[in-house]
């Protein structure tokens, strides 16, 4: 298995290129730039794109549209320091393959270094605790993933990479930092917004006041620039809490991903790198505030009796963190002089590991749509660019939300007969390769109309 991460970019060229065509936009004048007045930076700033919010996906999408040819300001609420701590987020991602492919691209992946690492297979199973009858584990009825079965310009593609959200965070900002026409503002707050006009404005919560021609929402669920826009989002909870942790094993684990489907929903080994793994464990809330801050010893007995013992000795490692588990949907992605990326735009449980592998191709869609609207020299938020951008996503993002919603219900379920169901459903699936394969690559991010960045190019 090939499994170099950056094998197939030869990016340099291409950035050197895009530097080159961004001095031409502003020498002609075709975009149109805000200024500001700063008590920070030295003096006029002129931006093509404001981000409020730069968290995961809002760094994403800073650096995809910096290499679209883009002049872009990052704002955020806390300090970028603050974000990069041990103790503020103790989650991990699994990133798919093609998305894998844009952070390469973005110069992210080489940053990350040995701090990613490959998810070979991934094993679904029906898993139970062990009650003194039945061992903890993988069940019976397994689902098995291989990415040794993928073929053509996916082989030698690992399914995935697992990452902490910590390292990812620190690769991005690194990055972001890195690049001339990137400016970072934090710690500060978009309080208010107006959209109207040829330049929308952020009001700071520094009484400072940004404009540029578009603003892009990137402030994850509760996000002030959508509801300035009035966009309405629905949503609902799911009586379900994650409870994150980080576990050291004495036995290899080889790259393989594992989810148990427990009677209060998924439990998933996610493979970092060395002998460690990341674990989400969905719990009901009150057992999940529990399990959070429970003495070392009981958490250590409950953890056991899920994991199983097939990776030897189990260590818990640094502290745990819970999170309450949501979905939530949005009525547009787009408002006059406004874009929504990410959890702005699109909030899900994480059991299929999706949240930010979807904001990433959010950001590689709108970086394609900004290229070529500032190459057709039009506004950069030209109504119909939007639009584009628009149908693009809702369609990949509504499919996922409504596939993440049918298999929390299906696998939160713990009736005998729906498990006896789906246990013979996914040992159904598991016999027919093309469908296992499809699944696979669909996970993997390398299906239907990539954007120029999953494909590993620059927009
Ligand atoms: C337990 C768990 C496990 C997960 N595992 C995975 C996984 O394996 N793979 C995967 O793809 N996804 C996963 N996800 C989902 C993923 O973590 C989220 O989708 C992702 O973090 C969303 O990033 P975001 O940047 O859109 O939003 P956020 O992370 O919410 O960032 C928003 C940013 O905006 C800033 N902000 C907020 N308000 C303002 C304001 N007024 N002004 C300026 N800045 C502001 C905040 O400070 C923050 O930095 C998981 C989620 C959970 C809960």
């Amino acid at each position: 298995m090939v499994q170099n991460s950056c094998a197939r970019t030869g990016i340099q060229n291409q950035r050197a290129k895009r530097t080159a065509a961004k001095r031409r936009i502003l020498a002609t004048g075709q975009a149109v730039f805000a200024s500001y007045d700063t008590a920070m930076s030295t003096s006029e700033t002129e931006f093509d794109v404001i981000l409020s919010g730069g968290g995961l996906v809002g760094l994403t999408t800073a650096l995809a549209l910096d290499s679209a040819g883009l002049r872009v300001c990052v704002v955020d609420a806390l300090p970028f320091e603050t974000q990069l701590a041990n103790e503020f987020d103790g989650r991990s991602s699994a990133i798919a393959f093609a998305n894998m492919r844009m952070l390469c691209a973005l110069g992210v992946a080489k940053r990350l270094g040995e701090h990613k690492g490959p998810i070979n297979q991934i094993l679904v199973s029906d898993g139970r605790p062990h009650d003194g009858l039945r061992q903890g584990g993988p069940g019976p009825f397994l689902l098995h993933f291989d990415a040794d079965e993928f073929s053509g310009k996916d082989a030698g593609e690992p399914l995935g990479w697992m990452v902490e959200n910590r390292h990812m965070r620190m690769a991005l900002l690194g990055e972001a930092r890195s690049r001339k026409d990137i400016t970072l503002i934090a710690p500060v707050r978009a309080e208010h917004f107006d959209f109207k006009g040829s330049k929308a404005k952020i009001t700071l919560s520094d009484g400072r006041i940004l404009q540029a021609p578009l603003i892009v929402g990137a402030e994850g669920r509760n996000s002030p620039a959508r509801k300035a826009a009035g966009i309405r989002s629905h949503g609902w909870g799911y009586n379900q809490w994650g409870v994150v942790a980080t576990v050291a094993h004495e036995q290899p684990h080889n790259g393989i991903a594992h989810e148990y489907f427990l009677p209060h929903g998924p439990f998933a080994i996610l493979p970092l790198p060395g002998n460690r793994s990341s674990l989400v464990w969905t719990e009901t809330p009150a057992a999940a505030k529990y399990l959070k801050s429970a003495p070392d010893d009981f958490f250590q007995a409950e953890l056991e009796r899920r994991f199983g013992s097939f990776l030897g000795a189990l260590t818990p490692e640094g502290p745990r963190w819970a999170y309450p588990l949501t979905l939530m949907v949005v009525e547009k992605y787009i408002a006059p002089r406004l874009v929504l990326v990410g959890d702005a735009a699109h909030g899900m449980h994480p059991i299929a590991g999706q949240g930010f592998n979807a904001g990433i191709r959010d950001a590689a869609a709108l970086a394609d749509v900004m290229a070529q609207t500032v190459r057709a020299g039009l506004d950069i938020a030209d109504p119909l660019a939007l639009e584009r951008y628009e149908q693009w996503r809702r369609f990949d993002n509504t499919a996922l939300l409504a596939a993440t919603e049918g298999f929390v219900r299906l696998f939160s379920n713990d009736l005998a007969p729906i498990r006896l169901l789906r246990g013979l459903g996914m040992a159904a699936v598991d016999k027919i390769g093309p469908a296992r394969r499809f699944f696979a690559r669909e996970a993997g991010g390398g299906v239907g109309a990539l954007p120029n960045l999953l494909q590993g190019e620059l927009p």
